[in-house]
């Protein structure tokens, strides 16, 4: 008996249904392509539930008539593309004829439409597949496409989707993302009888900029446009037309911008926003040596090239792509928004990669083919935080028991190393007393360096004092213990809708670690009282920090790793800066008082506090050993 059978289509729809509709904010992107492709001008989103209960995309674009509207919702029923060369160079959002099919088998549906040649307009009606009915209806030009409890009939799915808000910021952060590419539409959202933005049709891109992420942001943006010609062969480039260039038009972060992750990082290619390792690559290595490492800039990036160069068959999400001449468009990128960094005169800040720094002669980096002043300098310098870990991690069980008497193969030295030490040279180095820790200076007056028995040590005071406030902040929040201070005059915060919405959810959190937050007015806050330790200044950097951070895990995250965030930016926020003079007993204050912690060798964020060169290690470089 054969066993190959051919599902049902209904079946068959649900599994490719699958792959186009994860989600409520899926649709949203589905709809909203449709209504740009059609030409629509002006475009309106209105949802219930997160989308869960009802998602409305209505547009003035150009419609179908009667015989288009049922065609449309055939599998691979497209007016986009005819023949299979048209794949090569695709020109519009959509041209997989996927999409209505898959949304209306999952939902059930209402697309209301007409064009500007029809005098009446078509209503077709359909759940899971079915067509339920087809009407004439009197109707301005355009569509409206009306889907209604999703997934109803694939419980699998329906299962996966998370808490209305949840869903609603993933919507926000579709639309946010069509109208920055598309500033001359105008676009709106209505959640559950809420305007949550209306943003009007602008010409240039910063007012679109301007009417999404608000006047703070801006100001802290490079804009930059460049250029570079795809042939670099004069005769090969003549040959071709003008337009065979790459045009970059960008809006780039000062380096005094930290994101902790890269919600803020925004690619368009032709106008389709897409996610590519090789963008975000070319983005970052442009900041390299200009942010710290771990944190990321917001930038935008609008690339444009001809529709041959890139190729948008990928996936059916359409969000990956793949270009015909990767390292040209790297290079290109990386090159001209670095340009625009060095040109803009940022101060680049004092700091020191842990990457750069952990060279070990024994099993050399492919990645260390880039030339490094540090390492060329001190080529045998193992400087690696992680042996750093298990030596402090000594040192605070060695304070916590004074007594017992852990002796250091290095404590024992006069002199040059023994060969004992040689063969231990692996193991942890653990001393008695954090009295030992002996503070020799500051470099920059940003870096403690002490000597630590024979070894070097170099601290970031910075970080030091987070990790010191970090699980003060903690343990008194434990305890119940929360001092606040209130503003004499409150502190106005304008928000992102993504940030509103993150805001709402934690709002008790906020209130529970001393902030008094306050709705004021269309996207704007204000804040009555902190947390103690905290200046006014860097409050709002502090929240925006805050509410990116939280931005993907809101729905998922414990409300103890909330209170860790809240306690990591205050710490943050509130710990001695770098570029700040210490008194000597300063220095040894912050070295107690770190050794106390427990863990002193990262700070909240995940970077290294203490970098140690080992004696070992300073008489292997001077080549005494
Ligand atoms: P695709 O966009 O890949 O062509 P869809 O399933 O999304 O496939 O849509 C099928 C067809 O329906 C489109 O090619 C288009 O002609 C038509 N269509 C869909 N939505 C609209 C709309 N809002 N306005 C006008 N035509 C539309
Ligand atoms: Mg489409």
């Amino acid at each position: 008996m054969s066993k190959v059978r051919l599902l049902p289509e209904s079946l068959a729809n649900k599994i490719a249904a699958g792959e186009v509709v994860e989600r409520p904010a899926s649709v949203v992107k589905e709809l909203i392509e449709n209504s740009l492709d059609a030409k629509a001008q002006n475009l309106k989103v209105i949802v219930r539930a997160g989308g869960k209960g009802l998602i409305q995309v209505l547009d003035d674009g150009e419609g179908l008539n009667p015989d288009d509207a049922l065609l449309a919702f055939e599998r691979h029923a497209t007016s986009k593309i005819i023949k299979a060369e048209d794949l090569t160079e695709i020109t519009t959002l959509g041209f997989r004829g996927e999409a209505l099919p898959s949304i209306a088998g999952v939902s059930r549906l209402i697309m209301e439409t007409r064009t500007q040649d029809q005098p009446i307009g078509t209503s077709v009606e359909i759940a899971g597949t079915r067509i339920l009915g087809v009407k004439e209806i009197a109707r301005p030009q355009g569509t409206s496409v009306l889907v209604r409890d999703l997934f109803f009939n694939v419980p699998a799915r329906k299962k996966f989707l998370r808490a209305d808000n949840t869903e609603l910021s993933h919507i926000v952060n579709v639309l946010t993302q069509y109208a920055l590419a598309y500033p001359e539409n105008s676009i709106s959202l209505t959640s559950s009888g809420r305007e949550l933005f209306n943003f009007q049709s602008v010409v240039q891109l910063k007012e679109r900029l301007f009417q999404v992420f608000g006047s703070d942001l801006l100001k802290q943006l490079v804009e930059l446009e460049a250029e570079v010609p795809l042939f670099s062969n004069q005769t090969q480039a003549k040959e071709r037309f003008d337009q065979e260039r790459i045009y970059l038009h960008a809006f780039v972060s000062s380096p005094d911008v930290h994101k902790l992750n890269r919600n803020s990082l925004y690619f368009f290619v032709n106008r389709r926003m897409v996610r590519d390792k090789m963008l975000i690559h070319a983005l970052l290595e442009a900041y390299r040596r200009i942010l710290p490492s771990g944190v990321f800039p917001v930038a935008l990036l609008f690339i444009e090239m001809p529709y041959s160069e890139v190729d948008v068959n990928v996936h059916p999400s359409k969000t990956e792509v793949r270009f015909r001449r990767q390292s040209l468009i790297h290079d290109f990128l990386q090159e001209s928004i670095r340009k625009a960094l060095m040109n803009a005169r940022f101060q680049t800040p004092f700091s020191v990669q842990p990457e750069k720094l952990k060279v070990n002669p024994r099993a050399p980096q492919p990645s260390q083919k880039t030339s490094n002043n540090l390492k060329n300098s001190l080529p045998e310098l193992p400087l690696s935080p992680h042996s750093l870990k298990a030596t402090l991690l000594g040192n605070r069980l060695s304070f916590q028991s004074p007594d017992s008497s852990i002796s250091s193969p290095l404590c024992a030295t006069s002199g040059l190393i023994s060969r004992e030490e040689q063969t231990r040279e692996g193991e942890d180095i653990k001393i008695s007393n954090c009295r030992d820790i002996q503070p020799l200076g500051q470099i920059e007056e940003s870096f403690i360096v002490a000597s630590d028995k024979g070894s070097l040590l170099i601290i970031d005071q910075h970080v030091a004092h987070e990790r010191i406030l970090f699980e003060k902040i903690l343990s008194e929040r434990q305890q119940g213990k929360i001092e606040t201070q209130g503003l004499l005059l409150p502190l106005i915060v304008e928000l992102t809708l993504q940030q509103q919405i993150i805001l709402e959810n934690i709002s008790t959190e906020l209130n529970s670690c001393g902030f008094e937050v306050e709705p004021f007015g269309h996207r704007t806050l204000a804040i009555k009282s902190v947390p103690a330790d905290l200046t006014a200044a860097d409050l709002k950097k502090l929240l925006g920090e805050l509410l990116d951070g939280l931005e993907k895990e809101t729905q998922q995250v414990s409300l103890e790793r909330i209170k860790e965030k809240i306690a990591a930016s205050i710490a943050c926020h509130a710990a001695i800066k770098v570029n700040t003079h210490l008194e000597y007993s300063k220095m040894i204050w912050l070295i107690d008082e770190l050794l106390k912690t427990k863990y002193p060798t990262t700070c909240p964020h995940g970077r290294p506090i203490i970098l140690r060169y080992k004696k070992m290690e300073i008489l292997k470089a001077f080549k005494r050993i």
